[in-house]
């Protein structure tokens, strides 16, 4: 924990280095110039779920979208998971690079400041099972969500759901065990929920984890469901 806590000290008193490549970063960002703009952000997207859309698409929405509407309002995810995004995010999860979590929330918030729609009331990070916690020593969401809302000074209510299952991390699941994986992973605080709520995740791969969130959420009355993601997964 104190090494972790000294990493995190170290970023802010460093001089800051890209992430990417090692040369200085720029706007007090551990990102180059160059890396900045090499790095592809999703355009064309579904609106609900961040699908990219093919290039013909008309409507906003994708097929699956209207054949089963998620639980779900709009989904804003930044990038694609690959290359180099996918690195940062599995240096921040696996590796400790706590420093990754403010360059990436940062960048999401610079770009949430354009393309939010309706602020809501306050962010909500993926909670993890206590398990979780305790191997990981950290909530990576959370430490998404912190940039987040000091940019976006929208306060962060983190206990609003409990994480009540431990489940197997989704991202080693088949799409069919993913559902049912995460069904009744999610229990609701004590806290009183706002009417407008964003949820907070690294990446979204089927949006189960996400879905699975709003649908607790709303039938406790909740009326709107964002999710934010520095980056989706596709096929
Ligand atoms: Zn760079
Ligand atoms: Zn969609």
């Amino acid at each position: 924990m104190v090494y972790k806590w000294l990493n995190n000290v170290q970023n802010w008193l460093l001089p800051h280095t890209c992430a990417l490549c090692g040369q200085p970063g720029q706007d007090k960002l551990s990102l180059c110039i160059d890396c900045h703009n090499d790095l592809i952000f999703i355009d064309n997207y579904c609106k609900q779920c961040a699908i990219p859309l093919p290039e013909t698409a008309t409507g906003e929405i994708c097929g699956q979208c209207l054949r089963h509407p998620p639980a779900f309002d709009t989904t804003i995810s930044l990038f694609a998971y690959q290359p180099p995004i996918s690195r940062l995010l599995q240096a921040l999860k696996f590796h400790d690079k706590l420093g990754h979590a403010r360059l990436l929330g940062t960048l999401l918030a610079t770009a949430l400041s354009d393309r939010m729609a309706q602020r809501p009331d306050c962010i909500l990070p993926v909670p993890l099972s206590r398990k979780r916690l305790r191997e990981r020593g950290f909530n990576q969401s959370l430490e998404l969500a912190r940039p987040l809302s000091r940019r976006l000074d929208i306060p962060i209510m983190a206990n609003l759901l409990k994480r009540v299952r431990h489940t197997a991390p989704q991202i080693q699941l088949k799409y069919q065990q993913r559902r049912s994986n995460i069904r009744n992973a999610f229990e609701l605080g004590t806290d009183p929920l706002p009417a407008h709520i964003a949820i907070i995740d690294d990446v979204m791969t089927t949006g189960s984890t996400c879905n699975e969130m709003a649908l607790v959420l709303k039938a406790a009355g909740v009326e709107r469901v964002d999710i934010w993601t520095i980056a989706r997964a596709f096929k």
